[in-house]
């Protein structure tokens, strides 16, 4: 990456994955104001307006700045958020941030830097869904020898693997300085390992994880498929049990539901504990939404605690992105939010839990987007002015409602659910390509929605 002009092109695919994201509203107010400012050694700048909106943004969306930009960029090692100029930055580090030229042993995955300090067992709260998997994190975390390993969390988005895995990792490096915490995304497991292979250095790659005492790598199920890194996570796997060193693990599937991954692989991963985190109930949303009130020191009346609590179900990382939102607008305002103001607030994010849109509305709306017939949809025509809407219609409701894939399949003529499955692929696909494209199916959402 080195003009401006591809700066701002990627800044452009962030902004609207962020969009998609974090929700319209949101957007507009933190989000829209930055402007890429340049690109050296790794670090992206970006521009605020004002301080108060580089530090918001900092605290509330850089991570999810950071790991978009790193799907769309791999050079991409920090990204900062500035006023002025690259004077005073507050930076998240990439755990492999070494260029690509050095090709000596990478020893600072586990740098503070890449655990983010909020997630601590003090910061997390227990309720009947994740009991289990918080016991085990814990013994793992206060046991000086393996109980059981490794220990595999599953659970769906946003239900606290990662915070279980960084509280883990910040309780041994309190109590026990002396044992070698290794912490990193499955993702960065095979971008170190491709980039071993290449330097051909693979021996010192695999001493680095073999002489850890505890090695923790995170949504695994990103490592399906990919045979040498498979092979590779095997071979390392093995080394680290044999020689009685912890393994944590964690994935959004359990392991004999990890598609494309290795049936060997598969059963050793459920060898030691297995721990499934379940969806929230309504008692663990109010309590950890009191207790980041709490922290934060602000004011928000009980009752719209509880009314968030009651409406944003879906995991809890949406549900402290709708406080954060309600605590930015009184913290700009200097008014508390009631009932009403918070409803108003939310309205775009309590309307996507309300209403169920059905699979014949999403016909109905993209036929008409595209002026085809309604009955297209059903019709066995392959040719592209029929399939492309048929995709983008089957891609909206996997998305907006609750149907499983043979069923939504069923719903468009008869189809089978992999042809379901190449539809989404295919629309995810021309979206990350073609920002018009995405723009469009963004605003058919929206529609659909309101
Ligand atoms: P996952 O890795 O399962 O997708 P995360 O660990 O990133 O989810 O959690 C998403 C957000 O929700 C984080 O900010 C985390 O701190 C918060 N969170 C999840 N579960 C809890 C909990 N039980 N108590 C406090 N915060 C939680
Ligand atoms: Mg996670």
């Amino acid at each position: 990456m080195s003009d401006s002009q591809e700066l701002s092109e990627q800044w452009g695919k962030i902004s609207l994955a962020l969009r998609h994201e974090i929700g319209h509203s949101i957007f507009e107010s933190w989000i829209a104001p930055l402007s890429p400012m340049s690109f050296s050694n790794g670090v992206v700048y970006l521009k605020a307006p004002t301080g108060f909106a580089r530090d918001w943004v900092t605290t509330h969306y850089l991570e999810e700045i950071f790991s978009i930009w790193r799907t769309v960029n791999h050079e991409v090692l920090c990204v900062e958020i500035v006023v002025h100029g690259p004077s005073k930055p507050v930076q998240i580090q990439a755990f492999d941030s070494v260029s690509e030229t050095q090709n000596e042993p990478e020893q600072d995955w586990s740098k503070d830097g890449a655990l983010d300090p909020r997630f601590t067992f003090e910061n997390f709260i227990v309720g009947k869904p994740n009991e289990l998997a918080h016991a085990a994190a814990r013994r793992v975390a206060e046991a000086d020898q393996v109980t059981f390993n490794p220990l595999f969390l599953y659970g769906g988005v946003g239900l606290g693997k990662t915070h279980l895995m960084h509280a883990i990792a910040w309780h041994i490096k309190k109590h026990s300085p002396n044992r070698r915490v290794i912490y990193l995304s499955a993702e960065k497991f095979m971008y170190q390992f491709i980039k071993a292979l290449r330097f051909k250095d693979t021996m010192a790659f695999k001493e680095q994880f073999r002489s850890v005492d505890v090695l923790m790598i995170d949504d695994v199920q990103f490592i399906s498929g990919k045979d040498s890194t498979q092979e590779e996570f095997f071979h390392t796997f093995n080394a680290l049990v044999d020689q009685n060193h912890q393994i944590i693990v964690s994935a959004d599937k359990s392991p004999s539901d990890l598609d494309g991954m290795e049936e060997r692989m598969k059963s050793r991963l459920g060898w030691g504990l297995v721990a499934d985190i379940h969806p929230t109930t309504y008692e663990l949303r109010l309590g950890i939404l009191q207790s980041k009130v709490r922290d934060m020191g602000a004011k928000v009346p009980l009752k719209v605690l509880e009314f968030l609590a009651a409406k944003i179900t879906s995991n809890v990382r949406e549900l402290e992105g709708a406080l954060n939102r309600i605590m930015a607008h009184s913290n700009l305002t200097g008014h508390t939010v009631n009932l009403e103001s918070a409803q108003e607030l939310l309205k775009d994010l309590l309307r996507k839990h309300d209403k169920r849109v059905s699979i014949e509305d999403i016909q109905k709306r993209v036929s008409e987007h595209y002026g085809i017939r309604a009955s297209e949809m059903h019709s066995a025509k392959r040719i592209r002015s029929v399939a492309l809407p048929r995709q983008v219609a089957m891609y909206l409701s996997k998305n907006l409602t609750p149907y499983s894939l043979p069923e939504i399949g069923r719903k468009f003529g008869g189809r089978d659910h992999t042809t379901v499955i190449h539809a989404i692929k295919k629309i995810e696909a021309l979206r990350t390509e073609d920002a018009g494209f995405s723009y469009d199916i963004d605003l058919l959402i929206k529609i659909l929605e309101s």
